[in-house]
């Protein structure tokens, strides 16, 4: 199982630190931020320790990395054009990062429409990764993730994502992020139709092009379309199908990356339960005291 988690990139340590926190999980996988997720700022690529990184990470027997572009761009933005500049420019950016830094795919929220409408929004995040991908400076794949539909998101669904797909010169270039809490709060039925979710993903887009998992519990009652995280086992999803996801052959050779929120503690700290959750699934017996022992463990 390709398990890991998002770990920080920041400080003097840079990759390494993502690569050694990575490590302390028992992963063998991880998704990185290049910089802060709420802003552009970003250190240049020769301060980012990649070559230290990968050397730790081999060591491990750690593989598999992915990107996640920060969640304030917004290539649907048809209202605002330096904010639609902004993201063409900071992507072809971040992908040349995520390139130089050996990831298997750069991870981005498709956009949102902020009041214009679907339509709109998705003909604007079609003009947006054409300009993108116009760049042949990059290789590297970029994967678009389902949304749940917070707001004005665009990619709540599949045919949305579809259209994406159908409008985009360079489609080649574009893959899928399945995130579990999303699709949840977005309204497919994880729990009850799992087989029947991965035979409409393969009808509109095709599993094949399913470039990561990000894998969540959620807080939310299914089609919620609200974005809160649960640790695993302990939401709506459940553990069982969040382990069947985990297992399926369908997605055995890509990463199962986990986004799940840190947990309170009595002495208002937050522990990262990416350790905890990665043995529970490696196992695949949910264990319900899991909380405690993870405060426990690290305290
Ligand atoms: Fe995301
Ligand atoms: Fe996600
Ligand atoms: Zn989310």
């Amino acid at each position: 199982m390709i398990l890991g988690s998002h770990v920080g990139m920041s400080g003097k340590e840079m990759f390494l630190g993502s690569a050694k926190e990575a490590a302390g999980y028992g992963a063998n996988a991880l998704m990185v931020y290049t910089g802060a997720p709420q802003n552009t700022r970003r250190k240049p690529i020769e301060e980012l320790r990649i070559q230290e990184g990968w050397d730790y990470l081999r060591e491990q027997g750690i593989g598999n990395l992915i990107i996640h572009a920060p969640y304030i761009i917004n290539l649907g933005n048809s209202v605002k054009e330096d904010i639609f500049e902004l993201a063409v420019r900071f992507l072809r950016l971040e992908l040349e990062r995520s390139q130089a830094m050996g990831a298997e795919a750069l991870v981005v929220h498709p956009g949102s429409h902020v009041g214009e409408g679907a339509e709109k929004g998705l003909a604007r995040v079609i003009q947006g990764l054409n300009e993108v991908l116009e760049d042949e400076k990059t290789t590297i794949p970029l994967a678009l993730e389902t949304m749940a539909g917070k707001g004005s998101e665009l990619g709540r669904d599949f045919e949305e994502l579809a259209r994406i797909f159908d409008g985009v010169r360079h489609n080649d270039r574009l893959r899928v992020c399945i995130d579990t809490c999303h699709m949840h709060d977005g309204g497919y039925d994880l729990r009850e139709d799992w087989e029947g979710v991965l035979r409409e993903l393969d009808r509109l887009i095709g599993l094949k092009q399913v470039a990561v998992v990000h894998l969540n519990d959620s807080k939310n009652p299914r089609g919620a379309a609200k974005d809160r995280h649960e640790n695993i086992g302990f939401g709506a999803i459940g553990f069982d199908t969040l382990y069947k996801i985990a297992a399926c052959s369908e997605f055995s050779q890509i990463p199962k990356i986990l986004e799940t929120p840190y947990v309170p503690g009595t002495d208002k700290k937050t522990y990262p339960p990416y350790q905890y959750e990665i043995a529970m699934l490696r196992q695949g017996v949910f264990d319900p005291d899991l909380k405690r022992k993870i405060v426990e463990g690290e305290q």
